[in-house]
């Protein structure tokens, strides 16, 4: 009698999902297109404009049962290999017959970049492809690569992560952002997304931009659309190091264990280092730079982060911490133009 009842049940279950009209069927982001349990590939296309139009890769894992959309993008800067490494392995990483949900993955935003090994911009446009958002259909490629982003998958997520690195010139200590929109139901949610990542330093971001229309970066973007979402760093200097690659991955798998769209449990990090303020420390003179901390290094008021020679090797400058606090970065390479970063250095919350 137990067992009839059970079965009796899950018929009904049955009859009822076959019943109701699945709205996502099938999950298109520019041409891939993939039905309920599967996983398609295809790309965002980018059109041609007042400079070249380009293809933009999309991974779309289409769970098999309904849930969240979390989109998880890399590669704004296109030397930041570690986290795209991260985000190409997610592909195959997460079975679709497992999710419950969808995952937009696009590993690689700026692929002049990274075909060149340019760091920081677009060298078809000079921009940084996290500067320019939401776009506009009429801009350069930047701003028409950010447009699509914009349509394509910050309309259609519910959820955004934005996984950068250091780049070829920055030695980058791991952390992520939290960004305070003000609104507290979505900043308890994106709090709550940040803390299952798992990186234990969080960057309080309170100053971004509230205007949708002027969101500038890919993860205002969906802030300022009410999505809760966030931004988070590893790697360093063109490295692809395991920690930094795995730390990423696990991260992400572990937002979509707390988004209930993988099964499992997950340990959020307890007692995380917050981060009230960034300060940038800018180079006075260009030269040849020298490191005196490493990327993480605690540093006093005053603590010299490294100095500056001549090309003949005559010291020049010094530069010390403005403040007490956590080097988040350090100039990785010699190379010094008057008014580039050397430093940045994280205040703590206390
Ligand atoms: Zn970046």
């Amino acid at each position: 009698m137990r067992t009839f009842i059970v079965a009796a049940f899950v018929l009904g279950v049955g009859v009822a999902t076959a019943g109701a009209q699945d709205a996502r069927a099938t999950f298109t982001v520019g041409t891939a297109a993939a039905a309920r349990g599967q996983t398609a590939r295809g790309v965002l296309k980018v059109p041609a404009g007042s400079d070249a139009g380009y293809d933009i890769a999309v991974a779309v894992v289409h769970g098999a049962r309904p849930g969240p959309v979390l989109a998880i993008v890399s590669g704004a800067h296109g030397t930041e290999y570690a986290s795209i490494v991260a985000v190409s392995r997610l592909v195959d990483a997460v079975d679709p017959t497992q999710l419950g949900g969808t995952l937009i993955l696009i590993p690689l935003v700026n692929v002049p970049s990274f075909e060149g090994m340019v760091p920081h911009v677009n060298p078809v446009d000079n921009k940084s492809m996290n500067r320019y958002y939401p776009g506009t259909t009429g801009g350069s490629q930047t701003e028409r690569a950010s447009h699509v982003i914009t349509k394509e998958v910050v309309e259609k997520c519910d959820h955004l992560i934005d996984l950068h690195g250091g780049d070829l010139d920055e030695s980058l200590r791991p952390y992520s952002y939290w960004t305070v929109t003000g609104n507290q139901a979505q900043d308890a949610r994106s709090r709550e997304l940040v803390l299952a990542f798992g990186l234990d330093h969080i960057i309080i971001s309170a100053d971004r931009p509230k205007d949708p229309n002027a969101s500038r970066f890919l993860e205002n973007t969906a802030s300022t659309r009410g999505k809760p979402s966030f931004t988070a760093e590893a790697g360093h200097a063109g490295t692809v190091e395991t920690d930094d690659v795995e730390a990423l991955v696990h991260g992400s798998m572990n937002v979509m264990r707390a988004l209930k769209m993988l099964p499992g449990s997950y340990q959020p990090v307890e007692n995380p280092v917050w981060i009230e303020r960034v300060i940038t420390v800018s180079a006075e003179q260009g030269g040849m730079f020298y490191a005196s901390v490493k990327r993480g290094t605690y540093v006093d008021k005053g603590t010299k982060i490294g100095y500056v020679t001549d090309y003949l090797g005559k010291t020049i400058a010094e530069s010390r911490a403005p403040e007490a606090g956590i080097v988040t970065f350090v100039r990785a390479v010699p190379s010094l133009r008057k008014s580039d970063t050397i430093a940045t250095v994280g205040v703590v919350k206390r």
